[in-house]
C-alpha cells in the first residue's frame, strides 16, 4: 500500500522511493520541489490516523520535535496532512541506520570496536539529554532509530544522528481506553515502559544501557520477541554480566552498563548527561585508548553500504534469475569453498502452514566438507527443527531444505520479511556464504470478542473487548442495537483500532428510550456486531436490566399512608362543635325588650337560632334580637363547622306584665324575673305573689 505512494505527491514533496517501513508507517526520500532539496518523509499508517486524537497529538509532537535544534537529532522541516495521510518532513540522511549495519557486521562475523561503541553511545546520549531538556522522552531507543550521517563528529568518522524523537508516544491511547498498545520496541524497553507505567528521563536511560550492552558485548542482554517476555525478562531477569559474555570488557564498561540496566530507576544514571560524562571517564580511562577512534569499523561497513545503490542488497542476480549467494569470511574477503544458491528467493506463507526454501550447495573445496545451513532474520520460533547439515564431496552439488513455518499467531505478522540464509563450512567455520530472500506472511484474521458484564444495569457502563488474535491490524466498527428499538445507546457506534496481538476496549452504556414510572425489572435483549472489513462480522448478545422509577408496591403503600393521615385528621382535627353555654339576656324580656344571646362554642364555624336567623358567624360570640319577641318563643341553636353541628333547644319566655288585677302598693306591673339558663328546663313563670 505504501508503494503506491512512489511517484506521487504529498502536497510540495513528490515522493521517490521507500526507504524502510516501521511500526508507525513508511520513511520515504522525497524532494522538496519548492526549495529543490531531497527530505525523508515518514508517513502515517492509516490505522493510526484515524484514531481520534491520534492527529491532534501528531502534530503536537511534531510540533514539539520541530523546535528542536541538535546536530545529534534529525531535523523536522515541516508535517501536514494530505489525502488523509499524516505526515512528517524531515532532514535527509543518506547512509543506513545503526540496526542494518550492525547486522551486516554480524553476517560478516565482525564487530564494532569497544571504542567506538563507547563514543557511538556517548553521542547519542548528549543528544538525548539535550531533548530531554526540550521535554521530549525518545521512548524508542534502538539501533533502527540512529543514523549515521556521514560527517565527522567528536571522535568518529560519522555523526550518530537519533530519528523518531517521541514518535512512540503516539500509539499510546486511542479510542475510549486502548488496553496493551505497546510502544517502543521490546528488546530496548525499560521495565516501567514495558509495564506501562510512568517513565521519564531514566527509562531512556535504561535503553540506552540495552544498546551499550549490545555494541560493548555483540549480543542484546535478553532475546525478546514479545511484549509479555519483555515485561518477564526486564522487570525480573538478571542481565547475564557482560564480562561472563566478554571477558576481556574492562570493569569500567561493564560497571556503566549495569548501572543504565538497573531494573529501579533511582539506582540508574539520573539522567543521559551523567551517563555520557562516565562515558566520557571511561573513554580517558581506557589504557591506551585514544579519544580519536581509529579506523572505526562501522565506518568502513558505512562505505560499503553506501557505495551501492540503495534498495539493492548484498546479493547478485544468478543465473536465471536465481539468487547467488556472496561469500564473505574476516575483512570481507571472498572464499572459495562453497556456493550457494535459492531458485525462488520471493515465498509467500501463510501463518499456520510452512513454506520450502531449496538452497543449493555446492562445494568447490578441494576436500569434503560439511555445511550447516541457518537462517537470520527470522523470528527463531518460525524455523521447525535444528539447522540443516549436509556433507558434501568436492565439487558436488545437492540441494537442501529450509522450513519456515510462522504460527498462526499474532507474532507472525503479516508483512514481508527479508532473510538471510546463511551456509558456513563446518571445517572453516569463518567461511560463509550468504543468501537474501523475502518472506511474505499473508494476513489472517481472528477476533476474539467480549462483552463485560453479559448483563448491564441501565444507564451503568459496559465494555466491549476484543483481542486481535490476528497478524494484521484492524480496524472495527461496532454497532449497538436492540430488536425491540426499546433501548438507546452511547455510543451507538464506534470506531477501535487494533494492533494485531492487542485489546482494546470500548465502553458504552445503554438505557430505555423511555422512562418507566412505574414497574418492577425488566430486560431488553440486544446485540453488539463487531465488524471488520474481509472477516465474518461477529455479534454478542447481552442484557440490559432496567427498573421504573417506582416500584410496584410503591403506590398502594402511599394510599394506605394517605388514608391513615386523614383518619388521625379526623380524630384530631375533624370534632363536631361543642356547645359549651348559651345565657339570654335578659333572661325574660319583656315584649318587645331586645334580648341579646350570648354563646360559648368549641370549634363552630356559624351559629343558626332557627328558625329566625342563620349563618351568624360563631366567633362573635353574640346575637342580639334588636326587637325583641312579642310572645315566648323555643328557638333551637344550632352550632356547625364542617364536619357536622350540634343543637340545642333555647326556650325565650317573654313576661306578660300582670293586668291592673292588683291595684294596691307595690311593684305589682313589674313582671319579677327570674334567672333563666336554657340549658336548665325552662323556667316557669314566676308565680304572682
Ligand atoms: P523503525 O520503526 O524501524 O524505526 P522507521 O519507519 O522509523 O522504522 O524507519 C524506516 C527506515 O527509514 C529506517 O530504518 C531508516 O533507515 C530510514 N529512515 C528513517 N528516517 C530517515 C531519514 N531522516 N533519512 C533517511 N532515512 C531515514
Ligand atoms: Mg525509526
Amino acid at each position: 500500500m505504501l508503494e503506491q505512494l512512489i511517484g506521487q505527491s504529498l502536497d510540495r514533496y513528490q515522493i521517490v522511493e521507500l526507504l524502510g517501513e516501521g511500526g508507525m508507517g513508511g520513511v520515504f526520500r522525497a524532494r522538496d520541489v519548492t526549495l529543490q532539496r531531497d527530505v525523508a518523509i515518514k508517513v502515517m499508517h492509516s490505522q493510526y490516523a484515524r484514531q481520534p486524537n491520534f492527529q491532534e497529538r501528531f502534530l503536537q509532537e511534531a510540533r514539539t520535535a520541530a523546535r528542536l535544534d541538535h546536530p545529534g537529532i534529525v531535523k523536522v522541516f515541516d508535517f501536514g496532512q494530505s489525502h488523509s495521510l499524516l505526515y512528517i518532513v524531515m532532514e535527509f540522511l543518506p547512509g543506513d541506520d545503526l540496526g542494518k549495519l550492525l547486522a551486516d557486521l554480524r553476517a560478516a562475523n565482525e564487530w564494532i570496536a569497544l571504542p567506538e561503541a563507547l563514543q557511538l553511545v556517548r553521542q547519542v546520549c548528549l543528544a538525548l539529554d539535550y531533548a530531554h531538556h526540550h521535554g521530549i522522552l525518545h521512548r524508542d531507543i534502538k539501533p533502527g532509530n540512529v543514523m549515521l550521517k556521514p560527517e565527522a563528529s567528536e571522535g568518529l568518522p560519522y555523526r550518530p544522528v537519533l530519528t523518531d524523537l517521541g514518535l512512540a508516544r503516539l500509539l499510546e491511547g486511542g479510542l475510549l481506553t486502548q488496553e496493551g498498545t505497546s510502544m517502543g520496541t521490546p528488546a530496548y524497553m525499560s521495565p516501567e515502559q514495558a509495564m506501562g507505567e510512568q517513565t521519564d528521563a531514566r527509562s531512556d536511560v535504561y535503553s540506552l544501557g540495552v544498546l551499550l550492552y549490545e555494541l560493548a558485548v555483540g549480543r542484546l542482554p535478553f532475546q525478546i520477541q514479545t511484549l509479555t517476555q519483555a515485561i518477564r525478562a526486564h522487570t525480573r531477569e538478571v542481565p547475564p554480566p557482560p564480562r561472563s559474555v566478554r571477558p576481556d570488557l574492562p570493569e569500567a564498561v561493564e560497571q556503566v552498563i549495569l548501572t543504565a540496566l538497573d531494573k529501579e530507576p533511582a539506582a540508574r544514571f539520573a539522567d543521559a548527561g551523567a551517563m555520557a560524562r562516565v562515558l566520557a571517564q571511561t573513554l580517558a580511562a581506557e589504557p591506551g585508548a585514544p579519544t580519536q577512534v581509529p579506523g572505526a569499523t562501522l565506518m568502513t561497513q558505512y562505505e560499503q553500504s553506501t557505495s551501492r545503490p540503495r534498495g539493492s542488497s548484498t546479493f547478485a542476480e544468478g543465473p536465471s534469475g536465481a539468487v547467488l549467494g556472496r561469500t564473505v569470511g574476516p575483512g570481507g574477503a571472498p572464499g572459495r569453498r562453497m556456493a550457494a544458491f535459492v531458485e525462488t528467493p520471493e515465498l509467500t506463507v501463510d501463518p499456520g502452514s510452512s513454506t520450502v526454501v531449496p538452497v543449493t550447495i555446492l562445494n568447490q573445496g578441494p576436500v569434503v566438507d560439511h555445511f550447516r545451513v541457518s537462517v537470520a532474520g527470522l523470528p527463531s520460533g518460525w524455523l521447525p527443527g535444528p539447522p540443516p547439515l549436509i556433507r558434501l564431496l568436492p565439487g558436488v552439488q545437492e540441494q537442501v531444505n529450509v522450513v519456515i513455518q510462522p504460527p498462526r499467531s499474532p507474532q507472525s505478522r503479516a508483512a514481508t520479511y527479508p532473510f538471510t540464509i546463511h551456509v558456513a563450512s563446518q571445517d572453516a567455520p569463518d567461511q560463509v556464504t550468504e543468501v537474501q530472500a523475502r518472506l511474505t506472511v499473508r494476513p489472517f484474521s481472528q477476533l476474539d470478542s467480549h462483552l463485560a458484564p453479559e448483563t448491564i444495569q441501565a444507564g451503568r457502563a459496559a465494555r466491549v473487548k476484543v483481542e486481535n488474535r490476528g497478524n494484521t491490524p484492524q480496524t472495527l466498527t461496532l454497532t449497538w442495537q436492540d430488536e425491540g428499538k426499546e433501548l438507546s445507546f452511547r455510543p451507538s457506534r464506534a470506531e477501535l483500532a487494533v494492533p494485531e496481538g492487542q485489546v482494546a476496549v470500548a465502553e458504552f452504556r445503554a438505557r430505555p428510550r423511555r422512562r418507566r414510572w412505574v414497574g418492577g425489572k425488566k430486560s431488553h435483549a440486544f446485540s453488539v456486531r463487531v465488524a471488520a472489513p474481509e472477516t465474518r462480522s461477529e455479534v454478542l448478545g447481552g442484557q440490559v436490566v432496567s427498573r421504573g422509577l417506582v416500584p410496584v408496591w410503591f403506590p398502594p403503600v402511599v394510599a394506605a399512608a394517605l388514608l391513615a393521615l386523614c383518619a388521625l385528621l379526623a380524630l384530631f382535627v375533624a370534632r363536631p362543635p361543642v356547645i359549651r353555654s348559651i345565657v339570654l339576656s335578659p333572661p325574660n324580656p319583656l315584649p318587645g325588650e331586645p334580648v341579646t344571646v350570648r354563646w360559648v362554642v368549641d370549634n363552630a364555624r356559624s351559629i343558626d337560632l332557627r328558625p329566625l336567623v342563620s349563618g351568624l358567624d360563631a366567633s362573635a360570640g353574640e346575637y342580639t334580637f334588636p326587637g325583641g319577641f312579642p310572645v315566648s318563643e323555643d328557638l333551637t341553636f344550632v352550632a356547625t363547622n364542617p364536619f357536622g353541628n350540634s343543637s340545642r333547644p333555647l326556650a325565650v319566655t317573654v313576661l306578660t306584665p300582670t293586668p291592673a288585677l292588683v291595684p294596691t302598693e307595690g311593684p305589682a306591673a313589674t313582671p319579677t324575673r327570674t334567672d333563666a339558663t336554657p340549658t336548665a328546663p325552662p323556667t316557669q313563670e314566676a308565680a304572682p305573689p
